[in-house]
């Protein structure tokens, strides 16, 4: 028999152990978590669980807002429009048909594309690190410093300086 203890201590929060997600779009669509390609990003239809039940990342960082909802739109709305002027135009069905055909197929497909676009979403913004606006106050520092060493002409010299190197070699181009 295996050593359960054993396989319980080897067991830590290290990422090298999962393999993240290189392709966002597809994990997201799956549903699934990107650091791990494992777990799931959902607990109900669209509410995602508090994190991944397999690698322990915290979902809490995900915010895709009304990104879904807008992208499903966008990408709903001509062939449903393309279908409602078809059935009007070929079949001239009284109105209350489209209650029954146009607006059910509009809404389904909204509904079908929420989710996984929501996963594409959520997927993305792990991915590219996306996260609310904030000051990155070391990078600010840095400039500081190396603006103050400088005083701003070395850069001009030496670009300066290279012009005129090249210029003496000459005649690359005949
Ligand atoms: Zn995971």
């Amino acid at each position: 028999m295996s050593k359960q203890g054993a396989s319980e201590a080897g067991q830590n929060e290290s990422v090298g152990e999962f393999q993240e997600t290189t392709n966002p779009a597809l994990t997201g669509l799956q549903g699934r978590c990107p650091r791990c390609q494992k777990g799931h990003l959902f607990a109900g239809f669209l509410s995602l669980a508090p994190r991944c039940e397999v690698c322990g990342l915290d979902y809490s960082f995900a915010d895709p807002a009304d990104g879904p909802a807008f992208f499903a739109m966008s990408i709903v709305a001509f062939p449903a429009l393309g279908f409602a002027l078809w059935l009007q135009l070929a079949y001239e069905p009284p109105y209350w048909v489209h209650l029954l055909t146009t607006l059910p197929l509009t809404v389904g497909a909204c509904l079908l594309l929420l989710r996984p676009l929501k996963g594409w979403l959520v997927c993305s913004q792990y991915f590219h690190k996306a996260a609310e606006g904030s000051i990155d106050w070391d990078w600010h520092a840095d400039l500081t410093r190396s603006q103050n060493k400088t005083g701003g002409r070395a850069g001009d010299a030496k670009v300066e300086a290279t012009t005129t190197h090249r210029g003496g070699e000459g005649s690359e181009k005949a």
